[in-house]
C-alpha cells in the first residue's frame, strides 16, 4: 500500500506596506506564526516589512488571511504582495534585525493615545505600573514628540537619559511582549517622574498627582506638561475658573477644548454619533467638535456663541489619572498666550506661563518638538479636519501622482503648515500657527529643517503663496536664492482647490469653489469668493462674489460693522445702527472713507461677507478673533424656510451679487424677524447663488465636478447647504477629508501645483 502523501509544504514571501513599524506589528506576526506552527522570519526595512513564512500550505494560507484581520489600529496594512519562493525546511520563526538601505527612508510615527492594555495596567493596584503616568507600549505612547534623530531607537529619543531597569529591559527584548522594542518603555523604577511646582518655582511636597487633582477640584489653573507641549487646565464646569483662565490667557472668545475621561463623560457634554465615537476613541484622539447638550453643565464661558463643544478623550496615562481623580471634564487649552506658539520647553514654559497659572504639573521627559492637538469635525460620517496635527503628523499622505523632485511648500500665513513631498508621499507638518511674530517664525524655520533631517529630504523646488509680504513667501524666496532652488509661486485660491484635488486623489479639471477670508489676487484686489476652473497645473477664474470695500483695510477684518456699512451703501440702503463700542466719530470716518473711496481695499472675500451680514443682523459687529463674526452667524442659525435672494450678473466674470440679499435681510430685521432665521436664509441663499454660478461654469466648460475648499467650509451649515444645492443639480462634489479646507491645507495644494509645473504638465484649463 502506498504511503500517505506528505502534506504540501509552501514558502511565501510577503511585502507589507502601510503603518507597520514601531506599532507592534512584528510581535503580532511572530505570535500568529507560532500559533500556526510556521517557520520563517519577519524583518523591518526602510520601505516596510518583509515576512517569509513556511509550512503546510493550508496554514500558510490561513496566516495570510488572519494577518489582515488581526491588524488593528494603530497598525494599518495598505498592501501585501505575496510571492511563492522555494521552501528551505525552516521550522522556527524569528524576528530578524532591521536592515537599512543606503539613503534609507526613516519612519517617524505620530504620537498615539494610550491603549486599553496600558490603561488597565495603570488602574490595577496589583500592577507594577499602577498610577504610573508614563506607561506605554508598541501600540501607544509618544513618538513624533520625542524623536531626536533617525533611525527611531531609544538612544535617539528624549528617553535616552533613562536607563531601563531589568524588568523593563526584559519586556523590551522579548519578541512576544507588547513592549518588544517599545522605545519609550518605562516604569516607576526607571522612567520619568512627575513634579508639582508652585508658580514661583518652588517644588510642592507630596504626591504630585494627588496635589494636582486637589488643586483642580478647588478651581485652580494648572499648566500641565503633555505630549507635544503644555496645556492650561481647569475645571470645565467651574465658571469662575474658566473666566479666570480666559482673562489670564487674553483669549476673549475663542472656544476652549475640553478633555474627558471616557466616552461616557463625552456623552454628557455632546451628542456622539457612531462616527464621532470612533474618531474620539481612535489612536489619534483628536479634539472632536460635538453638538453641545443643553444640560452639559459646562461653563457658558467655554465657547460663547457656539452650538458645539470641542471634546477629546484623555490620551496619555497622565491625563487618564488626572481625569479619573478630578471626576469631571477639564478645560485643556494650549499653553500659550493668544497668537503665540504652544510652549514645549521647560524653561520657556516656566517663563511664559508663570503669570497664567497657580501651579505647574511637570515631568523630566523632554519634549523634542511641539505638536498641538488636532481638531476634527464629523460631516456626513467623514472627518473634516480643522487642524491636522498631533496623532496625524508626520504620517505621510499618499498622493496619486508621482514626482522625482523633492518639493518643499511653505504654506500660508495663518494656520501655517508646511509640506515636503517625495515620490508618492506628502509629509504635511504639524500645525505651526499664525506667522505673526518671531516666536512663530522661529517655530516655522526650525520645523522645516527638522523635517528635512528626519525624513532625509533635500528640496529641489520651493513653492509659496503669491502674497509678497507673507513671512513664509519671504523665507521661500530668500532660501531659493541662497540655495539656487527652483521656485514656484502659487495663487492662494488655486492652492486651496489643488489641496482638495490632492486630498481626494482627483486629477481635475474641476470647478473649484474657493471661499475664505483673504488671499492675494493677481488683479490687485483681495480674493476670497472665487469660482475657478482648475487642475493641478493651472486655473482660470470664472466667477466671483461682487467685490465690496474694506474701509480701513485690516481694521475691517475685525470690525464687521465696517463691511456692513459698505454692503448697505452699495445696496442703496439707508442704514444706521447703534453698535455698542463704535464711536460716532469712528462711524463718520468710515462713511467718509467709503464716500471718497480712500483707504478702501476691494475684496470678493466670502469670509468678510459673512462678517458683514453678521453685523447687519446685529449678531456680531466686532470680532475678537478673525472669523468670529462668521462663527457667530453660523451659531445663530435657527430653523427657517426660504432663502435670501442673490442675483447672478454677467460681466467679464460671472458675479454673485449680494445686494438683493442685503436689502432683504434689512427688511426682515425691520420687521422684527429673529436674526437666527435670517441667518439660515442667508446661508441657503448664498448656497443657491454659488450653485447657480457652478451651473454656468458647467455650461461653459462641460466640467461636472465641483471641489469645495477654503476656510469658509469649516462652516458645516454652509458646506451642507452648498452640497445639497449642487447635488440637486447633478454635480459630483469633492470635499476635504485628509487635510483642512482652511489655510492649514494650503501647503499640500502648493506642493502638488509645484510638482505639476516642474514636470512640465500643461494645464488643460
Ligand atoms: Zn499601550
Ligand atoms: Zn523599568
Ligand atoms: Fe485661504
Amino acid at each position: 500500500m502506498a504511503a500517505e502523501p506528505e502534506p504540501a509544504v509552501s514558502r511565501r514571501r510577503l511585502e507589507v506596506r502601510g503603518l507597520v513599524q514601531g506599532v507592534g506589528f512584528r510581535p503580532l506576526v511572530y505570535r500568529l506564526a507560532q500559533e500556526l506552527r510556521l517557520g520563517g522570519w519577519v524583518r523591518n526595512h526602510s520601505g516596510g516589512v518583509t515576512i517569509e513564512i513556511e509550512g503546510a500550505a493550508g496554514a500558510v494560507d490561513a496566516f495570510i488571511a488572519r494577518l489582515r484581520a488581526a491588524a488593528r489600529p494603530p497598525i494599518r496594512i495598505d498592501t501585501v504582495e505575496v510571492e511563492e519562493v522555494a521552501p528551505r525546511g525552516e521550522q522556527e520563526f524569528s524576528i530578524e534585525p532591521s536592515v537599512s538601505h543606503g539613503g534609507a527612508v526613516a519612519l517617524v510615527l505620530p504620537d498615539l493615545a494610550t491603549c486599553d492594555a496600558c490603561l488597565a495596567e495603570i488602574l490595577d493596584p496589583r500592577d507594577r505600573r499602577y498610577r504610573y503616568a508614563f506607561t506605554n507600549c508598541t501600540h501607544c505612547g509618544p513618538r513624533f514628540t520625542i524623536v531626536r534623530d533617525v533611525p527611531y531607537d531609544r538612544v535617539r529619543t528624549t528617553m535616552a537619559g533613562f536607563v531601563m531597569c531589568p524588568a523593563c529591559a526584559g519586556e523590551y527584548e522579548d519578541p512576544v511582549d507588547r513592549r518588544f522594542h517599545a522605545q519609550p518603555n518605562a516604569c516607576p523604577e526607571c522612567g520619568p517622574r512627575l513634579t508639582l511646582v508652585a508658580a514661583d518655582g518652588t517644588r510642592i511636597p507630596g504626591d504630585p498627582l494627588t496635589g494636582a487633582v486637589g488643586r483642580l477640584i478647588r478651581g485652580e489653573i494648572l499648566a500641565i506638561k503633555g505630549l507635544g507641549g503644555y496645556h492650561l487646565a481647569c475645571d470645565a464646569r467651574n465658571p469662575a475658573a474658566v473666566a479666570e483662565l480666559r482673562a489670564r490667557k487674553h483669549r476673549d472668545a475663542k472656544p476652549l477644548a475640553v478633555m474627558v475621561a471616557d466616552l461616557a463623560m463625552a456623552r454628557e457634554l455632546g451628542e456622539v454619533s457612531a462616527a464621532e465615537e470612533a474618531l474620539l476613541a481612535s489612536p489619534a484622539a483628536p479634539i472632536v467638535l460635538l453638538a453641545r447638550r443643553a444640560d452639559s453643565g459646562l461653563s457658558d464661558q467655554l465657547a460663547p456663541d457656539c452650538t458645539t463643544v470641542g471634546v477629546m478623550l484623555a490620551y496619555t496615562p497622565l491625563h487618564h489619572l488626572l481625569l479619573r481623580g478630578v471626576g469631571r471634564p477639564l478645560v485643556m487649552t494650549s499653553g500659550n498666550l493668544s497668537d503665540e506658539p504652544i510652549a514645549h520647553e521647560d524653561a520657556d514654559a516656566r517663563r511664559r506661563l508663570a503669570g497664567l497659572v497657580d501651579a505647574f504639573l511637570v515631568h523630566d521627559r523632554p519634549i523634542q518638538r511641539r505638536c498641538d492637538d488636532s481638531v476634527v469635525r464629523i460631516w456626513r460620517d467623514q472627518p473634516l479636519f480643522l487642524r491636522r496635527s498631533r496623532g496625524y503628523a508626520p504620517a505621510p499622505l499618499e498622493l496619486e501622482d508621482d514626482a522625482e523632485e523633492v518639493v518643499l511648500a511653505v504654506g500660508g500665513h495663518q494656520k501655517n503648515t508646511f509640506c515636503l513631498t517625495r515620490g508618492r508621499e506628502a509629509f504635511v507638518s504639524h500645525h505651526v500657527g499664525d506667522l505673526e511674530n518671531d516666536l512663530a517664525l522661529d517655530a516655522f524655520e526650525t520645523g522645516i529643517s527638522d523635517f528635512e533631517r528626519l525624513f532625509e529630504l533635500r528640496p529641489a523646488v520651493i513653492a509659496h503663496d503669491l502674497h509678497p509680504d507673507y513671512l513664509s513667501s519671504r523665507y521661500a524666496l530668500e532660501r531659493a536664492e541662497r540655495e539656487n532652488l527652483e521656485v514656484v509661486g502659487v495663487q492662494h485660491h488655486h492652492a486651496h482647490i489643488a489641496a482638495c484635488l490632492a486630498d481626494r486623489g482627483h486629477p481635475g479639471p474641476v470647478i473649484g469653489l474657493s471661499l475664505d477670508g483673504t488671499g492675494w489676487g493677481p488683479d490687485g484686489t483681495v480674493w476670497g469668493g472665487e469660482v475657478l476652473l482648475a487642475d493641478r497645473a493651472g486655473y482660470r477664474r470664472l466667477g466671483r462674489l461682487r467685490p465690496f470695500a474694506l474701509a480701513g483695510g485690516g481694521a475691517a477684518v475685525r470690525q464687521g460693522w465696517r463691511v456692513a456699512l459698505a454692503l448697505a451703501r452699495d445696496a442703496g440702503e439707508d442704514f444706521a445702527d447703534e453698535w455698542p463700542g463704535v464711536a460716532p466719530r469712528l462711524w463718520a470716518g468710515v462713511v467718509e472713507m467709503l464716500t471718497r473711496d480712500v483707504q478702501c481695499v476691494l475684496t470678493s472675500s466670502a469670509g468678510r461677507l459673512f462678517d458683514g451680514f453678521s453685523a447687519l443682523l446685529g449678531v456680531r459687529a466686532v470680532s475678537r478673533y478673525e472669523g468670529e463674526g462668521a462663527v457667530a452667524l453660523e451659531g445663530a442659525c435657527e430653523p427657517a424656510e426660504g432663502a435670501l435672494p442673490f442675483a447672478v450678473n454677467k460681466k467679464d466674470l460671472d458675479e454673485l451679487d449680494w445686494r438683493p440679499a442685503v436689502s432683504a435681510a434689512l427688511a426682515e430685521r425691520r420687521r422684527g424677524v429673529p436674526p437666527g432665521e435670517t441667518a439660515t436664509r442667508f446661508h441657503r441663499g448664498l448656497a443657491i447663488g454659488l450653485a447657480t454660478l457652478c451651473e454656468k461654469a458647467r455650461q461653459d466648460t462641460g466640467v461636472g465636478t465641483v471641489a469645495v475648499s477654503g476656510g469658509c467650509f469649516q462652516n458645516i451649515t454652509l458646506l451642507s447647504a452648498v452640497s445639497e444645492e449642487l447635488e440637486r443639480r447633478g454635480f459630483d462634489i469633492l470635499t476635504h477629508r485628509r487635510v483642512p479646507p482652511n489655510d492649514g491645507g494650503l501647503s499640500l495644494g502648493q506642493a502638488v501645483v509645484a510638482r505639476a509645473r516642474v514636470r512640465g504638465c500643461i494645464s488643460c484649463v
